[in-house]
């Protein structure tokens, strides 16, 4: 058995060091940190829907209807009335055949990526990729390649020559550098090379298009261009879960070989029954996607005028880049001295030299957050760090 010390000592030593904070109270903008009032830049939660009052009641209500567990896996006894419910309606939101519901994105990309590609055939995967569309593609047994970031270029030479059933799986909305993938170039090659399209819209739905069906309705895109969508529940919507949907067949294909959808307990009922309140209020409620995209707006500008070191994002992400994982890690400290928490975002969860303060906003943000959170960016050091 090796001494594990060393290796934690150097992930201090490269700043690389991970740590979790303690949360006490109900999500929303303002948590209270290790007893600490900060006001919070980091979630997910771009609708503000975790902390909602009538999702929190219609958890409470399903707990009282179906228990706390479910009690088995899906294929068993643990595929209940509600999580049935939540399917229906999530492939009508996406306006797919039909949908399958997943306890995480984790898993979902996992299941998903191993039931329709094995040894033998490829499986081609946009460097910026979440890391769980690289780790379902590691453990399917079929050749993986990487391509330039949104590089459909690099993506043509990568395919040429390449045997069995192909598979292209990229982010909808990036999740770490907020920018929309290439979809109708994707789609273009994909056809082309008769591939599989598969598209991980964990940051768009909610967020993008109309309605929030997201980064497919907001390029019009439908079931015909990308026959696999992934989505997760656990943001925009504010609740917990993920889902594949696609054609009857792609779904049955999914229960009948994901591993991971197969051989695991199903999430608690109560979490679908407030999903599906939470994805009611995400399709009606327009004004809180109207809001995100004036904070965005606000920042963008304000972070323009203060010549801050942002990306190039239209969405809720709005990276500003430390580069160093050093300077990452002493911008985050300085923010959260003002009560401001931003987390530092380092390798390996981006590329070595693009460290950066991962800045969301939440539909519940207001005009003088946004404000607040551009007045501790413009006091940061910029210079080099020792
Ligand atoms: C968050 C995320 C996942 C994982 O979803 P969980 O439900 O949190 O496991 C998958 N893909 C992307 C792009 C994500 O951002």
């Amino acid at each position: 058995m090796r001494d594990l010390a060393p290796d934690l000592q150097r992930r201090r030593d490269e700043a690389l060091y991970r740590t979790r904070r303690v949360v006490q109270g109900r999500a929303g903008p303002e948590i209270v940190v290790d007893g600490e009032r900060m006001l919070a830049f980091c979630s997910n939660d771009y609708l503000g829907l975790a902390g909602d009052a009538r999702v929190a009641d219609a958890m409470v209500r399903g707990v009282e209807t179906y228990g706390v567990g479910s009690g088995a896996a899906h294929l068993v006894t643990g595929h209940v009335a509600a999580h049935h419910a939540l399917e229906e309606e999530l492939a009508e939101f996406t306006g797919r055949p039909r949908a399958v519901l997943f306890s995480t994105g984790y898993m979902a990309n996992l299941g998903v990526i191993g039931a329709l590609a094995g040894r033998g055939d490829s499986v081609f995967a946009d460097r910026l990729n979440h890391a769980s569309l690289i780790d379902g593609a590691l453990l399917s047994g079929a050749r993986f390649r990487r391509y330039a970031h949104a590089d459909t270029a690099a993506l043509e030479a990568r395919m040429a020559g390449a045997g069995g059933e192909r598979l292209v799986a990229t982010d909808g909305v990036f999740s770490m550098d907020g920018d929309v993938a290439p979809l109708p170039d994707l789609v273009k090659t994909c056809r082309r090379h008769g591939a599989w399209l598969m598209v991980d819209d964990a940051h768009g739905l909610g967020v993008l298009g109309d309605g929030g069906r997201g980064s497919l309705a907001h390029s019009g895109l439908g079931l015909d261009d990308v026959p696999v969508l992934v989505g997760t529940l656990g943001k925009a919507f504010g609740t917990f879960g993920a889902f594949v949907a696609g054609s009857e067949d792609l779904v049955e294909m999914v229960i009948q070989r994901a591993r991971p959808y197969i051989y695991t307990t199903a999430p608690p009922p109560s979490v679908a029954a407030a999903t599906r309140v939470g994805l009611r209020i995400a399709a009606a409620e327009q004004w809180r996607r109207e809001k995100l995209a004036a904070l965005v707006r606000r920042f963008r500008d304000g972070a323009r005028q203060l010549a801050l070191p942002i990306m190039d994002s239209q969405t809720p992400i709005q990276p500003v880049v430390a580069e160093s994982a050093a300077r990452a890690i002493n911008w985050s400290r300085n923010l959260e001295a003002s009560g401001i928490l931003v987390t530092a975002i380092r390798p390996p969860t981006v590329p070595d030299g693009s460290a950066r303060l991962r800045v969301t906003f939440s539909a519940l943000h207001e005009e003088a957050h946004v404000d607040r959170l551009l007045d501790a960016l413009s006091a940061l050091p910029r210079g080099d760090l020792a």
